[in-house]
């Protein structure tokens, strides 16, 4: 019965002493390492982090940022392969925005053919509907005659072909 309360001091001091230093992992996620500077993985993360922001903006704080050497030169590698990535990327979009801009010119080109030879019209006598007479016309298209009058008396509405 004597070792009971010494069991239960070691406890509780070894409780009291339990919190380690707390290390912010140096990638600004946020969470604490167990003393290291960084948690698994968080150094290539912070590494890339710095390429990606160098690679963007030329901004290289983030690399100078950076805790090593290697680090530093690992975030520098891996910007200029960003930049070699988005340079291939934006030549190929260029090239992508070329090609759609060709197609678009080939395709207005041909759909604006047919207007290029515009439609012979020729005015005939007026039509009766009814009461009423309309202006009408013929319209020479393509090698059809379509006859047609004016909706409106006064010729200001639509032309709808006379069947
Ligand atoms: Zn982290």
């Amino acid at each position: 019965m004597t070792q009971q309360p010494t069991t239960k001091t070691a406890k509780a001091t070894k409780t009291a002493k339990a919190p380690k230093p707390a290390v912010a992992c140096l990638c600004g996620c946020g969470e604490t390492t167990r003393g290291g500077t960084f948690l698994p993985g968080h150094d290539a993360r912070m590494a890339g982090n710095a390429a990606r922001l160098y690679a963007e903006n030329g901004d290289d704080s983030a690399i100078k940022a950076l805790p090593t050497d290697a680090l530093r030169s690992k975030a520098i590698g891996m910007a200029g392969r960003l930049r070699m990535q988005a340079q291939a990327k934006a030549t190929r979009e260029a090239a992508k925005a070329e090609r759609q801009q060709a197609k678009a010119q080939a395709k207005s080109t041909k759909a604006g053919k047919p207007s290029e030879v515009p439609p012979a019209i020729l005015e005939i006598e007026p039509v009766k509907v009814g009461r009423w007479t309309y202006p009408a016309r013929q319209v020479v298209s393509g090698g059809n005659t379509e006859t047609q009058r004016n909706e409106r008396r006064d010729g200001s509405g639509n032309w709808i072909p006379v069947s």
